[in-house]
């Protein structure tokens, strides 16, 4: 019996499963299987859905973060037509999109690190990395997509401005320094990345006070406005998260960012498998 990609990925990892929990004995395997698939089939696409139509109207982006998530989660939707995933840890985007069609759009959402630029222009379709904060990072993913993947797309490139302020949070808040990164990106050779937008991660406290105006997301567009008109272009802004992307879109979001509303709670890091 040959079994589909989908049907594929779902046994191993029911197998990894099994070995994980000790699971005793394949008893009922077949039937296990089926039912494990038809169910988290359906309550992906359920989620899918509920959140696309929160997006539908006001033309934003779902991005579908699937960091920790196994292969299988991601090819059902997949299967289901979506193309835009976002990942946070390099070694698991590089197993993730060797594994899966070559179509899929990926965007980087984690921490971005220097010495692992260099990895991520290797992908060939990654799409985005959403977490540039220094023109060094910026420098290094040019350099390595023209070594590595010259004759893919360029790397849509955004911005990630600290909106909130908080010390624990990555992204830029020092003027001066956005505008450095603003000009490395528009000189004539950087040539194989591109600048898309600005992203932030709204701070918890702000994220989780029903109601009001969300002032990371009002903070986000102030930058926009400025570098628009500073420097005569048109930022997308990449801003929401399963806590709070209904006030994103309100406030002008082009791209919400959803992990958990769609694929459930996360495993730990250690308890996560592709
Ligand atoms: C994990 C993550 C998300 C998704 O978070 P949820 O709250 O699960 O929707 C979005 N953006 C970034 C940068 C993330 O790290």
């Amino acid at each position: 019996m040959s079994l589909l990609v989908t049907e594929r990925l779902e046994v191993v990892n029911i197998l990894r499963k099994s070995i994980n929990t000790s699971y005793k004995g394949l008893r009922g395997w077949n039937v296990s299987k089926a039912i494990c698939s038809m169910s988290r089939k359906q309550e992906l696409i359920k989620n899918y859905e509920d959140a696309v139509k929160e997006c539908k109207n006001n033309n934003v982006l779902l991005l579908a973060v699937s960091k920790l998530k196994p292969a299988s989660d991601i090819k059902i939707l997949y299967d289901h037509g979506v193309r835009h995933f976002g990942e946070n840890y390099v070694q698991e985007l590089i197993e993730k999109s060797q594994l899966l069609p070559r179509d899929i759009q990926w965007h980087f959402t984690g921490g971005l690190q220097t010495n692992k630029c260099k990895d991520l222009a290797k992908i060939p379709n990654i799409a985005m990395v959403e977490t540039i904060d220094s023109v060094k990072k910026a420098k290094k993913l040019n350099e390595a997509r023209r070594t590595y993947n010259a004759d893919e797309p360029p790397i849509a490139c955004n911005i990630q401005i600290n909106a909130s302020n908080e010390e624990q949070k990555s992204g830029l808040t020092d003027a001066e320094e956005i505008f450095a990164l603003v000009e490395f990106f528009l000189k004539p050779d950087t040539k194989n990345i591109v600048l898309n937008g600005l992203m932030t991660i709204g701070s918890w406290d702000v994220s989780h006070s029903a109601g009001t105006e969300n002032q990371d997301f009002t903070k986000l567009v102030e930058w926009k406005e400025l570098l628009d008109e500073k420097y005569g272009l048109d930022l997308k802004l990449s801003m929401g998260m399963t806590a709070d992307y209904k006030q994103a879109i309100k406030q002008g979001s082009s791209e919400v960012r959803l992990g958990t509303t769609i694929f459930g709670n996360r495993p730990s890091r250690a308890d996560a498998f592709v």
